[in-house]
């Protein structure tokens, strides 16, 4: 008895960083669960509606609290389904609805068994402290939300996210046996390994740079961001986020004890490294 995934895109208006969010139906002898809601918005909703009206919707995982995954919540809340997020994930004070009364916080590894398939939380921090991507075991998909994406790479920097813990949780995933990965953006991924290989080596080769910025003397984060990326590829409105992956870069290789800080805003090697 296989089961069924649906994928429903759901686009975030002027106002979003971003133009559209998956959230997606998995479907089973009648029996349904949610990955993850939406944006906050009408067109989310009706779906949402429609989609409890049709199925008997038993739970909704939510891979992390931003805004273009854990909109639906008000709405799933009000039709009793319940929700599900795992306890290390912060509510952003930007947030319109309550979150804590209607939610269950969940940590790593919880299993739940449903009609014909079984999902387990896996914890998959990084993008967000408490980001998990739900994984059906009978047939091996990952739900990925914003820790794997079709195209790109997801934003990791402060204060949520963390480089080392996303370099970790990308060699987990590594780790796992993964037939298909179903992204909170874009299309699905047919070859997850060769995917978590490119995004582990991406990073790496940033990390490498930012070493070789200074070693070559850049001592600021302003500097290093200036070594490493292209000025071309960077427009005006991008680059404080250069700079703050770039930061996420240093904290990782600080807490590894490759580099240290010598003020509020520069760097040295430890000696020795390369
Ligand atoms: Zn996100």
């Amino acid at each position: 008895m296989a089961i069924k995934v649906e994928r429903f895109v759901v686009s975030g208006g002027d106002l979003s960083l971003e133009p559209e969010a998956n959230f997606y139906l998995i479907e089973s002898e009648g029996e349904a669960v949610l990955i993850d809601s939406g944006f906050y918005s009408e067109e989310t909703k009706k779906l949402i509606e429609a989609i409890a009206r049709k199925w008997n919707l038993k739970a909704a995982f939510i891979t992390h609290l931003h805004e273009d995954h854990a909109g639906g919540i008000p709405f799933l809340r009000e039709l009793g389904v319940k929700i599900f997020l795992h306890r290390d994930e912060k509510v952003p004070p930007s947030f319109k609805f309550e979150i804590e009364d209607a939610v269950f916080r969940v940590k790593e590894g919880l299993r739940l068994f449903f009609r014909g398939f079984t999902v387990r939380l896996c914890h998959t921090p990084g993008h967000t402290r408490g980001h998990i991507s739900p994984y059906v075991e009978e047939e091996k998909i990952l739900f990925s939300g914003d820790t794997i994406l079709s195209k790109g790479t997801p934003w990791v920097g402060p204060p949520e996210g963390d480089m080392k813990v996303y370099m970790e949780t990308l060699k987990m995933l590594r780790g796992l046996d993964i037939r298909v990965i179903y992204s909170g953006h874009g299309e699905e991924i047919a070859n997850p390994g060769e995917k978590i290989d490119e995004y582990i080596a991406h990073r790496l080769e940033r990390e490498k740079q930012i070493i070789k910025a200074i070693e070559s003397g850049k001592k600021s984060i302003e500097e290093i961001t200036d070594y490493v990326y292209d000025k071309e590829d960077l427009p005006e409105h991008v680059v404080p986020f250069a700079r703050l992956t770039v930061l996420a870069h240093l904290d990782k290789l600080k807490k590894e004890g490759r580099v240290f800080q010598t003020s509020k805003t520069t760097y040295e090697l430890l000696k020795g490294e390369k």
